[in-house]
């Protein structure tokens, strides 16, 4: 098939190489021509495993990217992956998706055939009916033969690629069996060499899926977080709890690691915005808005605990890993960033490390020393706060020993070393 994708941001860019790994005619489309440029020139705009060598082996070939619309029409199916950013009352931006989809339109309004524009970013269910469909069917002038679809995605930064290939199930949220056959055509490689559900509904109930999904892994971390966070209180290994509930199949084993919260681009926006369209409707939802306050309470525990030992007015602290979890260079919503703040608010110096992310939070916090090694920024340190799960720190080992007063406060359970340094973990 060829398959237009419209916006190359970590999913446009991830479903794009990855369509054209799985053996189909790709166009790439996003306002960036930095963006543009390097996936012309086989080079990925973002960091994730595995997918600067589709780019390299597609670029050209398969793949090409652009910043026109003018391809779309030529095409036989547009995937929609543009930014959903929140508002600040935690309601989705819907303003450059409704520009997206109604500039889709534009250009599918003399195409005589069937076209099916997906859907791929996240918008809450009424937001596809009374936002989305009419911009793509104003664009398109009520084109009969435009339809809409809604295909949510469930990848995951840092190990995106191999989560798009091997799904544990797609959606397809359609309106007809015509649709619904033209993303079984598109999803059809995939299932040579993998098994997934197929789960066949509406757009709506599609959108709602992913964001019952995301609602319910961010409030099973935020519930282990508030047992880890009771189990600290008592001197216990919140870990050791958890492997043992784990082994309950009502519970499952995934998921249940405490720490200093969730980030990144999908469960923060994710659950604000649930919370703020349930509310829109008149309802409360409590458990959620819970979930938000416990994650909202980690990074201060974390510091909490640093201050049992250190008096940060005249420190100068190690925060290692930046990134909103290993493996991603992206800091949208991690971690660090309350944390950082706070410990400047506190008087702290910041020295930070991460391998890859350092630069994104330079922007963030320019007032802030970055290293070239978890080694650099441990010699200048008095402290450490281990923040991204990032595997090189697990051999830090004699590292530690370069701080003034070498104290350790592991937010991730990432540390293996912890004799002849103080170490604290947050929920063990
Ligand atoms: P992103 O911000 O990384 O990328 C969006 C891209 O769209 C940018 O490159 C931007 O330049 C481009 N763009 C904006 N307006 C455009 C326009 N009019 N035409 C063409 N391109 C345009 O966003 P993302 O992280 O890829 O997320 C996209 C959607 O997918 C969001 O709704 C998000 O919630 C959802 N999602 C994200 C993830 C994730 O892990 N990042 C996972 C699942 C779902």
């Amino acid at each position: 098939m060829h398959i237009t994708v419209i916006g190359s941001g970590y999913v446009g860019t991830t479903i794009a190489a990855c369509f054209a790994e799985l053996g189909h005619d790709v166009t790439a489309i996003d306002i960036d021509e930095e963006i543009v440029a390097a996936l012309n020139d086989g080079r990925a705009p973002i960091s994730e495993p595995g997918l600067e060598e589709f780019l390299e082996a597609h670029a050209g070939e398969r793949l090409t990217a652009t910043t026109s619309y003018d391809a779309v029409p030529e095409s036989d199916i547009t995937f929609l992956a543009i930014g959903t950013p929140s508002n600040a009352d935690g309601s989705i931006d819907l303003t450059a998706l409704e520009a997206a989809a109604e500039a889709t339109g534009e250009s599918l309004a003399e195409k005589t055939e069937s076209h099916l524009v997906v859907i791929k970013s996240t918008v809450p269910p009424p937001s596809i009916t009374y936002v989305l469909e009419p911009a793509v069917h104003r664009g398109a002038n009520e084109n009969e033969h435009i339809e809409i679809g809604m295909n949510p995605e469930f990848l995951r930064e840092g190990s995106a690629v191999s989560d798009f290939l091997h799904p544990d199930k797609i959606v397809y949220g359609t309106h007809s069996d015509w649709a619904t056959e033209m993303l079984h055509a598109v999803f059809e490689p995939l299932f040579d060499d993998h098994d997934a559900h197929v789960v066949e509904t509406d757009p709506q109930t599609a959108s709602m899926t992913k964001y019952a999904n995301n609602a319910f892994l961010a409030s099973k971390i935020s519930l282990v977080n508030d047992l880890g966070n009771i189990c600290k209180e008592f001197d216990l290994d919140a870990y050791e709890v958890m492997e043992a509930i784990g082994l309950d199949d009502r519970i499952s084993e995934q998921f249940l690691r405490s720490g200093v919260g969730w980030g990144g681009s999908c469960f923060p926006k994710d659950v604000d915005a649930i919370i703020a369209a349930a509310r829109e409707e008149g309802y409360d939802p409590a458990l959620l808005e819970a979930a938000v306050e416990i994650n909202d309470r980690q990074p201060e525990r974390l510091l909490d605990l640093l201050t049992d030992h250190v008096s940060l007015g005249d420190a100068r602290i190690a925060v290692l890993g930046l990134a909103f979890k290993s493996d991603t260079d992206d800091i949208r919503n991690s971690r660090a960033i309350p944390v950082i703040d706070a410990l400047q608010a506190r008087g702290a110096d910041v020295i930070a490390y991460d391998p890859v992310a350092a630069e994104e939070m330079a922007e963030r916090f320019p007032n802030v020393d970055y290293t070239r090694t978890a080694a650099d920024a441990l010699r200048d340190a008095d402290s450490a706060l281990v923040v991204t799960d990032w595997a090189e720190f697990s051999d830090l080992d004699e590292e530690f020993d370069a701080m003034a007063t070498p104290v350790v406060i592991d937010g991730r359970r990432c540390i293996e070393r912890r004799d002849g340094i103080v170490y604290e973990g947050l929920t063990w």
